[in-house]
C-alpha cells in the first residue's frame, strides 16, 4: 500500500519482525560474524546480500537510507558522514580526471569550493552557469566530456528556486543525469524525481536531522537514468570493474547500479560512512520531519511578511512572498512551502546587519541552518568568506544579506525577538 509522506516519515525503512525491537536498533559494530569463510567470500564478491564490515554497509544505516529513498521516491540510497561527502560522491561516482561538470552557480559555498577548488585539483573541470539559465544556455555550457549537471532545488543562502524541468530537459538532451541537492525543501516540500531529476543529494545535517545533533548526508537514485544508453560516457558503470572482481554494475544491479558502485567503490576507498549512532539520531529526526517542516514553513511565512512591512528592512527574500521573483516557480515546485529560511537586508548595510544580529535574544548566532531552534548567520563573513565579491554576487549572496533560519518555536515570540533587535539599531 502506498502511504502518504507523513506516514512514510514514521513507518518506512525499519519494519520489525515478530519479537524484534520496536525501535530501530543501533548496530554499533564494526563487523559481523560468519560460520565459514566461503560465505564471507560470496559477500565480498557481491554475490550475496549481507553485512561484513560497517564501512561498506551497516543495518542501522541501511534502514535509514531506505526511509530516505522512499521519501524521495527513489530506488536506492546511501548515507554518508556529511552533506559534503554526499555531494562529492554523487558527482565523483560518474566523473573523473579529464571530465567536466556543468553546475548552477547558486549553490552552497562549501559545494562551490568543492567543485571550484578540490575537484579541479582532481582534474575535473567545471563550468558555472546562472540558475536562471534557459535550456539552450545549459546545453551551450556542456562539452563532449560533460558527465552531469548539478544544482540546488532551493539554493543556500540565495533561496533561488530552480526550474527543475528546464535543467532536467537540458541534461537529458546532453545525455547526462541531473543531480540536485534537495536539502532545503526536503522531500516533504519537493520530490525532484517527479520533475525529471535523476539523482538527489542531501545534507541530512539540516531539516532531516533537524535538531542540530549530527552531521550527515544522503544520495538517492531515482533509477531512471539509462546509463547503458550512454555507455561510452559511463565506462565505470557499464564495463567490468577490475577492482571488484570484474563486476559490471549495470548488468548485475540494474536500477541500483549507481548506488551499488558508490558503496562498493567509493565507500570502500574513501570511507565517509556515518556512525550507526548518528544514523539512529537521523532516524528520530525523520520521524517528525513532516510535522516540523510544516511548522517551519508556517512560521517563516509569518516572519517574512512581518519583515517585509518593517521600515528598517530594505528587502526580504522568501519564495512564499508574492513580491518574490521566484513566487510562481515556488508555487509550482513547492506548493506547500519552500523552507524555514528567510534572507533579508537591513538599512545601514553590513554594519547594521551585525549590530542587529548581536541584539537578538531568542535567535542564536550559529553556523547552521534548518534547526528546530531559530538561528541566524551572516554568510559574507562566515560560510562564504572564501569567495571574492564577484563570486558572492554570482552565488546571489549580497554582502549585507542576513540568513534567518526560522525555527519551530511560537511565531509570536520569534517576531517579538526581531522587533526588539530592530528597535535597538
Ligand atoms: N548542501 C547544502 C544545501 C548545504 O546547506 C550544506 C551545508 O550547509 C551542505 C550541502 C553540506 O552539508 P554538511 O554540512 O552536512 O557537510
Amino acid at each position: 500500500m502506498a502511504y502518504k509522506i507523513g506516514t512514510k516519515c514514521v513507518q518506512s525503512g525499519y519494519t520489525p519482525k515478530n519479537g524484534e525491537p520496536r525501535i530501530l536498533p543501533i548496530y554499533q559494530s564494526t563487523t559481523f560474524k560468519y560460520e565459514n569463510a566461503d560465505q564471507m567470500g560470496r559477500l565480498f564478491d557481491l554475490e550475496e546480500d549481507g553485512y561484513f564490515y560497517t564501512r561498506l554497509a551497516n543495518p542501522t544505516n541501511d534502514a535509514v537510507a531506505k526511509k530516505i529513498a522512499e521519501l524521495e521516491g527513489g530506488v536506492a540510497a546511501i548515507l554518508t558522514s556529511s552533506g559534503q561527502a554526499a555531494s562529492f560522491y554523487a558527482m565523483f561516482n560518474i566523473a573523473g580526471a579529464g571530465d567536466h561538470i556543468v553546475s548552477s552557480a547558486a549553490i552552497y559555498g562549501g559545494t562551490f569550493n568543492l567543485l571550484d577548488v578540490t575537484m579541479r585539483k582532481l582534474g575535473i573541470d567545471v563550468t558555472f552557469i546562472s540558475p536562471e539559465s534557459t535550456e539552450e544556455e545549459i546545453i551551450a555550457a556542456a562539452k563532449p566530456n560533460t558527465k552531469c549537471v548539478f544544482a540546488e532545488t532551493l539554493s543556500n543562502p540565495a533561496l533561488t528556486v530552480l526550474d527543475i524541468e528546464t535543467f532536467a530537459n537540458a541534461a537529458h538532451k546532453i545525455g547526462v543525469p541531473l543531480i540536485v541537492d534537495n536539502t532545503f525543501p526536503t522531500p516533504i516540500n519537493c520530490r525532484p524525481f517527479e520533475y525529471g531529476a535523476d539523482i538527489v543529494t542531501h545534507s541530512t545535517t539540516k531539516y532531516m536531522d533537524g535538531h542540530a545533533s549530527s552531521v550527515g548526508g544522503a544520495i538517492v537514485d531515482s533509477g531512471n537514468f539509462d546509463w547503458t544508453a550512454h555507455a561510452d560516457k559511463y565506462p565505470g558503470l557499464c564495463t567490468p570493474d577490475e577492482s571488484y572482481h570484474g563486476v559490471t554494475y549495470t548488468e548485475r544491479f540494474g536500477k541500483a547500479a549507481y548506488i551499488t558502485k558508490a558503496t562498493a567503490q567509493l565507500m570502500r576507498d574513501l570511507g565517509s560512512i556515518p556512525s550507526a549512532f548518528n544514523s539512529f539520531l537521523l532516524e528520530l529526526g525523520l520521524e517528525t520531519l513532516e510535522l516540523r517542516v510544516r511548522r517551519h514553513c508556517e512560521n517563516a511565512q509569518k516572519v517574512a511578511e512581518y519583515l517585509e512591512a518593517h521600515p528598517k528592512i530594505t528587502w526580504v527574500n522568501y519564495p512564499g512572498l508574492k513580491s518574490n521573483k521566484y513566487y510562481d516557480l515556488a508555487q509550482k515546485y513547492f506548493p506547500n512551502g519552500s523552507s524555514g529560511v528567510v534572507s533579508f537586508g537591513i538599512a545601514g548595510g553590513r554594519e547594521a546587519a551585525v549590530d542587529f544580529m548581536n541584539g537578538l535574544k531568542l535567535a542564536a548566532i550559529v553556523t547552521h541552518v534548518a534547526d528546530a531552534r531559530t538561528c541566524v548567520l551572516h554568510p559574507a563573513s562566515t560560510t562564504h568568506r572564501q569567495l571574492t565579491d564577484e563570486q558572492l554576487v554570482a552565488c546571489g549572496v549580497n554582502p549585507e544579506l542576513v540568513r534567518f533560519s526560522v525555527g519551530i518555536e511560537d511565531a509570536d515570540d520569534i517576531i517579538a525577538d526581531l522587533e526588539q533587535a530592530l528597535a535597538a539599531i
